[in-house]
C-alpha cells in the first residue's frame, strides 16, 4: 500500500482505534459462505480485510459461514482456500461457523434463561404477518409468554430432533413495534433436517445468520469485523446479541459492495450460468470467479492492484471492467514473453532466399532485459496473417500489397512481387523478395519500412487452439437491465481459432507463463492443452478495443 495515499474510513477507524490503545492489534476475518465459487467483489473484501491486517501488523481469520447446510459442500471450500492463497494472502487460521455450534446453541439457552428468547410455533406465514410493515408496528403473539422452563424444555426438545423443518422456531424477544424490521423479534434458530458438510447429522436445528457471524466475531475476538452496507440495518441486532450475551464487543462497519460493468457477481446467478451451461464451469474464463480470472491469466497482483485502485466506499458504484483490464495490461506488458503466432495464415514464398533455415535471435521481453532472447527458425517459406495482405490497399496501408515493403520482425525486410489467387479468387500465396542486408540488429539496408508484421517459418511452425473471450454480458449494468439477467449473454463471447500457427519456443515454454502474441494480445497456456494440441485462452486484448468503439459511437 503507497504512503502518500490518503486513508480509507476504515483505514482511519482502525487508527484511531489502535491510537487510543482500544486494542493492541486488530483481528480481521474473510467470511465466506461456502455455497459457490469466489469472485471478483469477494476479492475487494479479501483485499481490505487481510490489507488491514498486514498495515497495521494485525491477523485475519479465514472463517467460513457454513450454517446453512443445504447449499454448502467441500468443493467450495477447497476453491476458496485456493482463491485466498492466490491472492497472495495468508490466513492466521483456518475455522468454521460450525465449530461453533454448541456455543452458539448455549448462547441461545442463556437468552431464553434471561427472559430473551422464546419458542415460536407459528408457521412462517403468520410471522411474517405479524411482524408488521416498515410503517406499522408488528404483533406479539401467544408464544411470546411463554415460560422460560417451558421454553428450555421445547428448545431441548428441537435439538432432539422432536420436531418437523418449521414447526417449531426461536426468536429473540426484542421490541415488535421497532421501527429497525430486524429487531421485531427475530428468528435465530431454525430447524432443518439435513446433513451438514461437517457436521454430518449431528443437529437439525441452525442458528441463522444473525445469530451465527457476531457470534463466531464475539468467539475469535475479532475487532473489526468489515461487511457489505446491506448489513446497516443487521447492525443493532448484531449489538443487541453481543451486549445481552456480555461477550467480546465486536464492531461491525459497512463498505460499498463492488459491482462492475459487463458483470455479474451474485453466487446464485453464477451458478445458474454454470447449471444452464452459458459458460463451462466454474472456472469458464468469461466468468467473474477468481478461479475464471486465474485460468485466463489474470495476475493476482492486477487484481490487488485494482481493489486498491478503487478504493473503499460507503456509497454503491459501478466500477468499469475495462479499469481491471487496464491493470491487467500494465502488468503483462512488463512480464510477458513476446511470441509470434499467425491466426490465420497466408503463405508466402521468398523467392530469393537460400533453400536452408537460419536461425534469429529475438528479445523475450524489450520491457525487461533480463528475460533474454530466443532463437526463432526462418526460411523460405513463411506464414503471415491474411488481413496483413491487400491487393488494393489504400494510403497509409503499412503492410503487404503489390510492390510494398514490410519487416518482418526480428527478421528482413521483405518487399512483396506477385500474389497467387485460386479458382474462386481468393489470394492464396505471395511470391516476395528479401533484402539480405536487413537483417534486424545489423541492418545496413539503409531502407526504412512502416510497417512490421509477425510471421512463422511454415516448415517448424506447431498448430495451436486460441480461444478469444469477449464479455460476457452485453449491457452495462446487468443486475440492473429489466428482465432476465440471461437475456443479456453477448452470444459472440467466446470465439475459438482451431488452428492458429505459432512459432515453436511455445512448445517448450512453462505452463505458467504469461505471452504477448505481437500484434495480438496477452495469452496464456489453458489446462486443456494436451502434448499434441496447445491451447491458449486470450486474456486481454493489446488495446481498450471497446474505449474506441465508445468513441465512435
Ligand atoms: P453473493 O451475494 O455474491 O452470493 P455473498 O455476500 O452472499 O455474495 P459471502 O460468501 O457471504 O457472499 O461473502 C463473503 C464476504 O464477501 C462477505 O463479507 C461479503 O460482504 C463480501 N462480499 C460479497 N460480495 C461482495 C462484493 N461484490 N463486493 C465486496 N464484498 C463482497
Ligand atoms: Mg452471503
Amino acid at each position: 500500500m503507497s504512503e502518500d495515499k490518503s486513508l480509507n474510513f476504515i483505514e482511519e477507524i482502525v487508527e484511531a482505534d489502535l491510537n487510543i490503545g482500544k486494542y493492541q492489534s486488530i483481528l480481521t476475518r474473510f467470511p465466506p459462505e461456502p455455497n459457490g465459487y469466489l469472485h471478483i467483489g469477494h476479492a475487494k473484501s479479501i483485499c481490505l480485510n487481510f490489507g488491514l491486517a498486514k498495515k497495521y501488523g494485525g491477523k485475519t481469520n479465514l472463517r467460513f459461514d457454513d450454517t446453512n447446510p443445504s447449499t454448502e459442500e467441500t468443493e467450495y471450500v477447497d476453491s476458496i482456500k485456493e482463491d485466498v492463497k492466490w491472492l497472495g494472502f495468508e490466513w492466521a487460521a483456518e475455522l468454521y461457523a460450525s465449530n461453533y455450534f454448541e456455543q452458539i446453541y448455549q448462547f441461545a439457552v442463556q437468552l431464553i434463561e434471561k427472559g430473551l428468547a422464546y419458542v415460536d410455533d407459528s408457521n412462517s406465514e403468520t410471522i411474517a404477518l405479524e411482524k408488521g410493515t416498515p410503517t406499522q408496528p408488528g404483533i406479539e403473539n401467544a408464544f411470546r409468554s411463554r415460560s422460560i422452563t417451558e421454553n428450555l424444555q421445547l428448545f431441548a426438545d428441537m435439538r432432539a430432533g422432536k420436531y418437523k423443518d418449521g414447526e417449531k422456531v426461536v426468536r429473540a424477544k426484542i421490541d415488535m413495534g421497532s421501527p429497525n424490521m430486524h429487531m421485531r423479534d427475530p428468528i435465530i434458530y431454525r430447524i432443518k433436517h439435513a446433513h451438514h458438510h461437517r457436521t454430518g447429522d449431528a443437529w437439525c436445528i441452525y442458528p441463522m445468520y444473525d445469530f451465527a457471524h457476531g457470534q463466531s466475531d464475539s468467539i475469535e475476538n475479532i475487532t473489526h469485523s468489515i461487511c457489505t452496507l446491506e448489513f446497516i440495518p443487521h447492525r443493532p441486532l448484531y449489538d443487541w446479541c453481543i451486549e445481552k450475551l456480555e461477550i467480546f464487543p465486536s464492531k461491525q462497519y459497512e463498505f460499498a459492495r463492488l459491482n462492475m460493468t459487463y458483470t455479474v457477481m451474485s453466487k446464485r446467478k453464477l451458478l445458474q450460468l454454470v447449471n444452464e451451461q452459458h459458460v463451462n464451469g466454474w472456472d469458464d474464463p468469461r466468468m467473474s470467479t477468481i478461479s475464471a480470472m486465474r485460468r485466463r491469466g489474470y495476475p493476482a497482483e492486477s487484481i490487488r492492484e485494482f481493489c486498491d485502485k478503487i478504493g473503499v466506499a460507503k456509497r454503491e458504484n459501478l466500477i468499469d471492467l475495462s479499469l481491471l483490464e487496464f491493470c491487467v495490461r500494465e502488468r503483462l506488458n512488463k512480464t510477458a514473453m513476446r511470441r509470434m503466432v499467425v491466426f490465420d495464415p497466408l503463405k508466402i514464398v521468398i523467392t530469393n532466399y537460400p533453400n536452408t533455415t537460419e536461425y534469429l535471435e529475438s528479445e523475450n521481453n524489450p520491457e525487461d532485459l533480463s528475460t533474454g532472447t530466443r532463437s526463432i527458425p526462418f526460411s523460405n517459406v513463411i506464414f503471415v496473417e491474411k488481413d496483413d495482405f491487400m491487393e488494393v490497399a489504400p494510403k497509409k496501408y503499412f503492410r503487404l500489397s503489390p510492390g510494398q515493403m514490410v519487416r518482418l520482425k526480428s527478421a528482413y525486410i521483405i518487399k512483396c512481387d506477385d500474389f497467387i489467387k485460386d479458382q474462386d479468387g481468393n489470394i492464396v500465396e505471395l511470391h516476395c523478395s528479401y533484402i539480405p542486408e536487413s537483417k534486424s540488429g545489423s541492418d545496413t539496408s539503409g531502407i526504412n519500412v512502416k510497417g512490421t508484421l509477425q510471421w512463422v517459418n511454415a516448415a517448424t511452425a506447431i498448430k495451436a487452439e486460441i480461444r478469444l473471450y469477449d464479455r460476457l454480458f452485453k449491457v452495462e449494468d446487468v443486475a440492473n437491465a429489466e428482465g432476465d439477467f440471461k437475456d443479456y449473454i453477448n452470444p459472440d463471447s467466446l470465439q475459438i481459432i482451431a488452428n492458429a500457427y505459432a512459432e515453436p519456443a511455445l512448445k517448450t515454454d512453462n505452463a505458467d507463463v504469461a505471452f504477448q502474441f505481437i500484434r495480438k494480445g496477452y495469452f496464456v497456456i489453458d489446462r486443456d492443452s494436451t502434448h499434441d494440441q496447445l491451447v491458449f485462452n486470450r486474456t486481454v486484448n493489446l488495446k481498450d478495443g471497446w474505449a474506441k468503439e465508445a468513441k465512435k459511437a
